[in-house]
């Protein structure tokens, strides 16, 4: 397997726990997740809960009372979810509970070792020369991966003319209670502004102690994509949010542009893709590393209700079944990145909430989706 991100250690994880030799190569000298907070909703939750990770990952988590969305500092909903599960966290703690439940299922993480490509027969290939072979290759090196450029599949990548730049920084709660005394802190808080300029603050409480913050700025905008941040800029928009964005100003951080790939096939021979090597998607639902790890799990029961020989034609089914949730996934996402749509709040119903409610434990998923 290529890549120890949440894609390939769900992956590892389910596929060890059903039996399976895995090894997982990373490049990265340290197995680690660098980055801010995280959201996961019920499709992801459920499969956390049946690769035994709930305990682990409640204690370190939260979940928010409501999800808030703001207009120009004017609430324009609260949305408490009607009973579906979602929770907060921070990345390196969802990378830490993978990284436990992999080794503690028998899985091999080793870091330091660079995928350099694959082939459709089951041999992949490292930086330093070795070639290994395997039954099924699970590509999950990220959108940069290595994997499926190897194999030469074709895809295309839609822009966005947003991006985001992501903090983990401390509560500030007392602080921020003298600012603004009603507000509920727990809260997500959706902090959308549009005059005098877009300038959107993701406001995400991943535990009692730390606070993720998402910056949102067009590419277009040099002063607010700028990092380190321009805190006169983002406190004369947001005042109410000064103690948090004065951390901000002196953690280090990245502006990131984000895009959606789509690929001619996530499959070839006995090497799948999963996560943002195969569907890489606008962050607007919260829902990228959801498929990722949707897609791991299903994938590690196609494959290993599979025989050895016939396990190519099962990766190909694999995909036809589950792929379209992700193609819906990802067109939702880029049409809400594009229209700036969840600025009007109340946007969790209807078809969006399509992804969040799969189930992919259900092993009657398809069935119920053919009947409709
Ligand atoms: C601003 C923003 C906010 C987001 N918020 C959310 C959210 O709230 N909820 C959600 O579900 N999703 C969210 N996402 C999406 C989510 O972050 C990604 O979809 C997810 O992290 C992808 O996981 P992955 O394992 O596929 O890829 P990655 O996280 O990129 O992991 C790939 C791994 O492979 C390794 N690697 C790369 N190349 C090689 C190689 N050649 N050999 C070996 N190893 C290699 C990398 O070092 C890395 O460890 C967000 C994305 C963005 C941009």
């Amino acid at each position: 397997m290529s890549g120890a991100g949440f894609a390939g250690l769900t992956a590892a994880v389910a596929l060890a726990q059903r039996g399976w030799s895995v090894r997982v190569h990373e490049r990265g000298e340290k197995l680690r997740e660098e980055g801010a907070g995280i959201v996961l909703w019920q499709n992801t939750l459920t499969v956390l809960d049946s690769l035994g990770v709930t305990d682990e990952l409640n204690a370190g988590s939260m979940r928010p009372p409501y999800y808030e969305t703001r207009m120009q500092n004017r609430i324009v909903s609260q949305e408490g979810m009607d009973g579906i599960a979602w929770r907060t966290m921070t990345r390196p703690y969802l990378h830490s509970v993978l990284l436990n439940a992999a080794r503690a299922a028998g899985a091999e993480v080793v870091a330091g070792s660079e995928v350099v490509g694959a082939t459709e027969t089951g041999t992949l290939r490292l930086r330093d020369g070795s070639e290994l072979e395997a039954d099924l290759v699970v590509g999950a090196d990220g959108v940069g991966s290595a994997v499926r450029d190897s194999l030469g599949i074709d895809y295309d990548r839609q822009g966005s003319r947003d991006g985001i730049t992501r903090f983990l920084v401390g509560r500030h709660k007392e602080e921020l209670a003298a600012i603004e005394p009603d507000t509920e802190w727990d809260n997500v808080i959706d902090f959308w502004n549009f005059e005098p300029r877009v300038l959107r603050v993701l406001y995400t409480p991943a535990n009692d102690r730390e606070l993720y913050i998402a910056l949102m700025a067009p590419a277009a905008d040099e002063d607010g994509s700028r990092v380190p941040i321009d805190l006169d800029l983002w406190t004369s928009i947001h005042p109410q949010l000064a103690p948090v964005l004065r951390e901000a100003a002196v953690t280090p951080g990245r502006y990131y542009g984000y895009s959606t790939t789509r690929l001619e096939h996530w499959t070839q021979g006995r090497v799948a893709l999963i996560g943002d090597s195969a569907h890489a998607m606008c962050p607007a639902l919260a829902q990228g590393a959801g498929c990722a790890m949707v897609n791991a799990y299903t994938l590690a029961e196609a494959a290993t209700a599979a025989s050895a020989s016939d396990l190519p034609d099962a990766l190909t089914e694999w995909e036809r079944l589950e792929r379209p949730y992700t193609d819906r996934c990802q067109e939702r996402s880029q049409d809400y990145a594009d229209t700036r749509g969840m600025s009007q709040g109340g946007q969790f119903t209807g078809d969006v909430m399509e992804t969040t409610l799969y189930d992919p434990t259900d092993p009657r998923r398809h069935d119920v989706a053919r009947t409709r």
